[in-house]
């Protein structure tokens, strides 16, 4: 039986404020039943709040909208992420006062609260769940959708498996991905590569070899978007290994709360190339398309991307001089990756259909 999606359009008919995306927001959550969920728990609101001059992140008025929905209905929440206090989400307009409730890291301000779930797949071993997500009665996935080197695309499920886990996980996840392939013949040493990397992970040689330290190594592929010759490659042999285990840490993650106390929202506004965690922000792909949410990951997932159209592409959104691939997703011309694998992993590991029905707010 196909899952059903609401979907708040961007598109409107008319010149007033009931026609926007904030108020078709507010119909959406009054749709959804959520408040009735909500009343009396502990709620989780996750997000990735940006960093640096990014500003494609969720707008705050649709977190403050939440947040005042989720309060409304006698619910006490939270927005949390990870790195919270080294991505300074006030300097992006989220603040305590902006959002309407604290902003606060999933493992702690010094980042090191967290349970362990043991797994078993391949490089996968624990699943280090953030203690606040854990604690949490309710966690409402509120994600904002992008492209993302690693994952293909960033939506409900990145927005979990790399954001409510340590780095511990977030690299036993990478690890599945196979390492960076360096050709010295292509390279200029033009230190792109050095400059992007946020963790301190890559370096030269005294010999002027490439070397990247695993340990620090988050693959985030900041490095190998950068080079300029593509002298930094990936070896994705194991890509679909990747994509299973990135389903793996989400399933871990979501059975820690009780059936149905889980929530999906996806954004669509400002579908950029690239994940927030770049603290960046270029040009849309696409024209902004809306707001999709709903119980199952899967259905929520699998319809925004069925949204994001190649025919829709806006030239200005890729990197000047970049060819996109001939075929499938618009994501997977761009990174490479087509993201139905992710979509088709987490309905493997139970989580839900692909199948969905969608109903549409007006
Ligand atoms: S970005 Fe590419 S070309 Fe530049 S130093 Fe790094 S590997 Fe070499
Ligand atoms: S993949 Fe990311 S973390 Fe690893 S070396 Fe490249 S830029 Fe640094």
């Amino acid at each position: 039986m196909p899952s059903n999606v609401f979907f708040a359009p961007i598109a409107y008919a008319r010149y007033e404020e009931s026609q926007t995306l904030p108020a078709k927001f507010d119909r959406m959550l009054e749709a959804s039943e959520l408040g009735e969920r909500v009343n009396g728990k502990t709620v989780a609101i996750k997000m990735h709040v940006g960093g640096g001059s990014g500003y494609s992140t969720i707008h705050p008025v649709f977190v403050r909208r939440l947040v005042q929905f989720v309060q409304n209905h006698g619910g006490r929440c939270f927005i949390t992420d990870h790195y919270v206090n080294d991505r300074r989400p006030a300097s992006r307009g989220y603040t305590e006062e902006t959002v309407g409730c604290p902003i606060l890291d999933d493992c702690g301000y010094f980042g090191k609260y967290f349970y362990t779930k043991n797994v078993d797949f391949r490089t996968l071993k624990h699943v280090d769940i953030a203690g606040l997500i854990h604690d949490a009665d309710f966690m409402i996935d509120f994600s904002h959708v992008k492209g993302h080197g690693a994952c293909g695309y960033g939506g409900a499920c990145k927005n979990i498996a790399m954001g409510c886990v340590t780095d511990r996980t977030r690299h036993q996840l990478h690890a599945l991905e196979g390492g960076l392939l360096w050709d010295k013949e292509k390279c200029i040493r033009c230190d792109m590569c050095i400059e992007s990397c946020n963790h301190h992970a890559n370096s030269f040689t005294a010999e002027g070899n490439y070397k990247v330290f695993y340990h620090n190594c988050t693959n985030c592929q900041h490095c190998l978007k950068v080079c300029p010759t593509n002298a930094i490659t990936l070896d994705s042999h194991n890509y679909e290994d990747f994509q299973r285990g990135m389903a793996i840490a989400t399933k871990t993650v979501i059975d820690t709360f009780a059936p149905g106390n889980v929530y999906y929202i996806n954004v669509l506004t400002s579908i950029t190339a690239l994940c927030d965690c770049w603290g960046m922000t270029t040009p849309s792909l696409v024209p902004d398309i809306g707001i999709i949410a709903g119980d199952d990951i899967v259905a929520v997932e699998s319809a925004s991307l069925d949204q994001i159209k190649i025919e829709n592409l806006i030239p200005v959104g890729v990197p000047e001089g970049m060819e996109l691939g001939e075929s499938g997703h618009l994501f997977e011309r761009l990174h490479g990756k087509d993201p139905y694998i992710q979509v088709g992993k987490l309905a493997e590991v139970g989580l839900g259909s692909q199948d969905y029905t969608i109903t549409e707010i007006k």
